[in-house]
């Protein structure tokens, strides 16, 4: 009687015990599970960003804030703050945007405030300023050109001097290659041959044949915010000679040339209707951004208009393999922190 009762407690406690383990193990399965969630999702990056600034407002604010660096002036503006505390007005939307408003930004930043004040409870300006900086940040600083040292726009056109396109704001414009999706990007429809330049200074990323983009570059900026991509180059010759992934490239090089290579998984093939270079730029802010569905690319259109009053001037450098490069050297002063990031990226 009491060994058969030891056995049955025994059988017991064996189940008892095993149930047990396995409500704990699904508890805390469970919690660990909740919690990457939580992490991923919490984790405290820029997920999503509608660039609307316009041409205009680019230009009025990066005068500002070139020729205040130029001169004496006691306040120095920051183009990129100033655009942020617009933006913060008006809730990231530029199309009813009004100098006047700007205007009074200057004249109140003249009469002593600070950006600190003014913008203190403008509950989207920090984000508005991460955003535009993530953007922008690449396009205006100190440079040396022809041996002469300079503060102003350094980012130019991805279209050489002299050579020209049209284009028209196709963002977002339906795609049916592969699969339905849209159009990322800005197309600048130009002569097959055309040299292209590299509109910042980075790190080739990607070079090589790719479906969609056909032969491609991707060049990632030094603070790795930026990824610009220039796709569809020509057939047979599509980059400047000597280029290879993890190269650097300065802002102004001639890197490819036009053509109309792509919509083929078969390499070298010329299936893009009119010749163009597809250009865009995606926004980095984590990783785990790239190459996923949580992508940010950003509308280029307006940054394209901006961009036209910096052109780089090009020559045929190997009359034997038609080569172009920059006619004058470029030197960046790139402050220290980005000289960080590139011993990071070496
Ligand atoms: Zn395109």
């Amino acid at each position: 009687m009491f060994i058969k009762s030891f056995k049955l407690n025994k059988k017991f406690v064996i189940i008892t015990a095993s149930i047990l383990l396995i409500i704990i193990l699904s508890v805390v399965l469970f919690y660990s599970f909740a919690d990457n969630e939580e992490n991923s999702a919490d984790k405290d990056y820029i997920k999503w960003v509608d660039f609307n600034v316009t041409c205009e407002a680019m230009k009025l604010t990066s005068k500002l804030d070139i020729e205040s660096h130029n001169t004496d002036a006691d306040v120095k503006y920051n183009w990129i703050e100033l655009l942020a505390y617009l933006a913060a007005q008006n809730g990231g939307n530029f199309k009813n945007f009004k100098k006047a408003d700007l205007d009074y930004l200057v004249s109140r930043l003249n009469n002593g405030e600070t950006m600190g004040d003014l913008t203190c409870d403008m509950k989207f300006y920090d984000y508005y300023y991460e955003a535009y900086s993530a953007v922008l940040s690449g396009f205006i600083g100190n440079y040396s050109i022809d041996m002469e040292e300079r503060y102003g726009l350094k980012a130019f056109l991805p279209i050489a001097k002299n050579y020209s396109f049209s284009h028209y704001d196709d963002f977002g414009n339906s795609r049916s290659y592969g699969f339905k999706r849209v159009h990322l990007g800005n197309d600048l429809m130009g002569s097959i041959g055309t040299p292209i330049i590299a509109v910042e200074s980075g790190i080739i990323e990607h070079l090589g044949w790719n479906q969609y983009g056909g032969w491609r570059i991707g060049i990632r900026s030094y603070d790795g915010k930026r990824y610009y991509y220039y796709a569809h180059l020509r057939k047979n010759h599509p980059y400047a000679e000597g280029l290879e992934e993890g190269m650097t490239v300065k802002a102004g090089d001639v890197i490819g040339y036009l053509g109309m290579t792509g919509y083929s998984t078969k390499e070298n093939v010329n299936n893009i209707n009119v010749p163009h270079l597809h250009f865009g730029m995606q926004l980095i802010f984590d990783e785990s951004q790239i190459d996923s569905p949580n992508e940010i690319w950003i509308d280029v259109y307006q940054i394209i208009e901006f961009l036209m009053q910096n052109r780089s001037a090009v020559y045929m450098s190997n009359t034997e393999t038609k080569d172009y490069s920059r006619k004058y050297d470029f030197i960046e002063d790139f402050e220290g922190r980005s000289l960080i990031s590139v011993c990071f990226f070496m």
